[in-house]
């Protein structure tokens, strides 16, 4: 194989590397295989490109327009996994680390797709919480809103997860509306390249939506605004080096960091050797130190057990590790393959001798271990390396030195507050797992430490069939963490989208809150229609659109006919003795379900419509008691609507249901399928 020159893509062409590019070699065989960077690239041209035609061409597409492309991508990605497999094997990675890459990668898109549609609007507004009520009278109103920023964001992405990396930073981007430039780690930035040629060559993305700067970003940075944001994964010291340039805090850029991290484990007081979770705790930290050998973000370094265990869980360890293959990750037997590059193995090392400086070694010998179908002098190559640290209260290194390979330290812990003292000893970590069959000391856990880590993982015999692992992070769920792990969040479900939002405080009348917002606020004008909104289609409905229904009387004998009727003959409905002694009823009153079927009653058109089915009710609430003889009307307006399918979407409606002195006795909102 030649060495392939890998490009950028700038402002819609792509621009070689130059002759200054870096070499980038493959992980098992040292064998030089590429060249990038140094490329002719105007960076102060490719802000603007994407400020100027990127930016306003995502932000003409709706949320659900933006959530459809990215299934679209995804699943155009997903056709060309097996050409992204074979050039990630020279990364070092093997078929199941590809997995957490490559599919991982795709899945979240996907995931993010599927978020768009369901949780944000067919609009380009995402609306962030209840209306706030500012005026005694309703006239003047509060609402939170978010609206894309106008800039682009500006991707930095470590080596380690070339494709995963940079589809869980472009999804929310682009769901957000926003434009990116996306630069990878050199390292692999040839498996990145490959696959932005993939997005690009589909014609799915907008001119401008993404770029690519293959090696070094120049000044770009220099050239951010306020409507622009740094999305950093990568060392600590970079972060640092970056975030702290002049401009950048001058002008508030907003600045993500996930950085390093000394994710731990916790082995429960209570899983003792023999029980399931003993023997997944050592399944779990042989998976965190083998699977990508070790680099990954997530990965456990510091594995906190009993005092007691401590002999029995190293041994057990050890025994796994000794069966591990390392070895070609082309082999379908290999279970570990090579580092990203003789530079990262040489920093594996000198990080892994000063933890060795604190501890004792009880399993890998850089200098003595078998690798097979591949040559161990080449190839970037170490074997996984389990230490045991007998003070971890005196020791420092384990506590702060990211060896970013299959490294791991093992330490006693007294009680569950030495534990917890221990694991926040990382100042800020992605993840902390706890293995425990014990819910308190999950608890205890959780309060003690939840304040130094992005998340917490639980795992034991019930539920180890389906937990997705310790190291894997998920798009529904936040990735980051404080202090050392950079004081970032990603994902998160629509949270990552926020980053690339701005969040803006509304405050006006009822009117122009619905017209900014898209969705209807109590106050606003109605909207009256000759026709029942029943008859016409999703379309042909408008926001705001309300009818009121003639009134009904509720009598004692339809309270006592839909007690029998249902079952529910709770007191307050047929005693009226006891009803008067609740301090909530003036007497004998009705069914809080019985107004709501009488509401439907009354605001229901019969006939074969464009009404499919009633979905749900949301935000239910009864709010005056309706006695016998009360007369109840009901007020139904349009709040919303989103469109689900080809052929059909949700409507949301306002129901207000009154009495005859026009008090509200119940209001909520009601989810009906209707047809186009
Ligand atoms: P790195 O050396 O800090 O590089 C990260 C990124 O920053 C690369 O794209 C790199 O580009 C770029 N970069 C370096 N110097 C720069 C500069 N002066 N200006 C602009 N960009 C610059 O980290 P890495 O070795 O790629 O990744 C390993 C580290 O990432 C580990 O510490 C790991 O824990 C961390 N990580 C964290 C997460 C997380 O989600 N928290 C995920 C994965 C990895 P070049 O490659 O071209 O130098």
């Amino acid at each position: 194989m030649g060495i392939r020159d890998i490009a950028s893509f700038a402002a819609g062409h792509w621009v070689p590397p130059g002759s200054g590019a870096r070499e980038i070699e493959d992980a098992v065989t040292g064998n030089i295989i590429a060249r990038a960077g140094d490329g002719a690239l105007e960076v102060a041209g490719m802000l603007d490109h994407a400020r100027r035609v990127g930016g306003p061409a995502l932000r003409a597409l709706t949320f659900h327009d933006r959530a459809r492309m990215l299934k679209a991508l995804a699943l155009d990605l997903a056709q060309h996994k097996p050409v992204l497999y074979d050039l990630s094997f020279a990364t070092g990675a093997t078929q199941a680390d590809h997995l957490i890459d490559i599919d991982g990668g795709i899945g979240t898109m996907l995931v993010f797709a599927s978020k768009g549609r369901r949780e944000m609007p067919d609009g380009h507004v995402y609306l962030d919480g209840a209306v706030e009520q500012l005026s005694r009278s309703g006239t003047f109103l509060g609402q939170h809103i978010c609206t894309p920023l106008q800039g682009v964001a500006v991707h930095i992405n470590a080596f380690n997860f070339p494709v995963w990396g940079m589809l869980e930073k472009l999804a929310p981007t682009l769901l957000a509306g926003m434009p990116a430039i996306v630069k990878p780690a050199t390292a692999t930035s040839y498996v990145a390249e490959h696959a932005m040629r993939i997005m690009l060559d589909s014609g799915l993305l907008p001119d401008g939506a993404v770029q690519l700067v293959s090696g070094g970003l120049g000044d770009m940075l220099d050239h951010l605004t306020c409507q622009d944001v740094v999305s950093f994964t990568g060392s600590a010291n970079t972060a640092f080096k970056l975030r702290s340039q002049p401009h950048l805090m001058r002008n508030s850029v907003r600045f993500i960091a996930e950085q390093d991290s000394l994710n731990a484990t916790i082995l429960g007081p209570d899983a003792d050797p023999g029980s399931p979770e003993f023997d997944l705790f050592v399944t779990g930290i042989h998976r965190e130190m083998t699977a990508k050998a070790g680099q990954k973000c997530t990965a456990i370094r510091r594995i906190i057990v009993p005092d007691a265990r401590v002999e029995a869980l190293g041994a057990a360890v050890t025994d796994r590790l000794r069966q591990t293959v390392i070895g070609d990750p082309r082999a379908a037997e290999t279970q570990m393959g090579a580092l990203v590059s003789q530079a990262q193995r040489r920093d594996v090392l000198d990080k892994a001798a000063l933890i060795a400086g604190e501890a004792t070694a009880l399993y890998g010998d850089p200098g003595n271990f078998a690798v097979q179908g591949a040559d161990a002098t080449r190839g970037a190559f170490v074997p996984p390396m389990l230490y045991h640290c007998p003070d971890p209260d005196a020791a420092q290194q384990i506590h702060e030195v990211e060896a970013f390979g299959p490294v791991a330290t093992v330490m006693g812990y007294r009680d569950l507050d030495h534990a917890v003292a221990l694991v926040n000893r990382g100042q800020g970590s992605l993840v902390a797992s706890v293995i425990t069959h014990d819910s308190q000391v999950a608890r205890a856990v959780a309060l003690g430490a939840g304040a130094f880590h992005g998340r917490l993982y639980f795992d034991n015999r019930d539920t180890m069939a389906e937990a997705t692992g310790h190291g894997a992070p998920l798009p529904h769920m936040v990735h980051g963490g404080p202090g050392r792990a950079g004081g970032g969040e990603e994902m998160g479900g629509i949270r990552g989208v926020m980053h690339y939002m701005q969040r803006t405080a509304i405050q006006g009348s009822p009117d122009i809150l619905t017209a900014i917002g898209g969705s209807w606020v109590p106050g606003t004008a109605p909207v009256s229609k000759p026709h029942h909104p029943f008859t016409r289609g999703f379309h042909d409905l408008e926001i705001g659109e309300t009818i009121r229904t003639a009134s009904r009387t509720v009598t004692l004998q339809d309270i006592t006919h839909f007690a029998e009727f249902t079952g529910d003959t709770f007191y307050a409905h047929m005693d009226a003795a006891a009803a008067e002694r609740n301090p909530f009823f003036p007497g004998q009153v009705a069914h809080g379900y019985l107004l709501l079927s009488f509401a439907a009653g009354l605001f229901v058109e019969p006939a074969e419509g464009p009404v499919l089915a009633n979905t749900g009710l949301d935000e239910l609430r009864f709010m005056k008691p309706v006695a016998p003889g009360d007369a109840i009307k009901v007020q139904l307006t349009v709040k919303k609507k989103t469109k689900r399918t080809e052929d059909y979407g949700e409507v949301r409606w306002h129901v207000i249901l009154t009495n005859q002195d026009d008090d509200s006795v119940a209001e909520y909102q009601l989810l009906t399928m209707n047809r186009y």
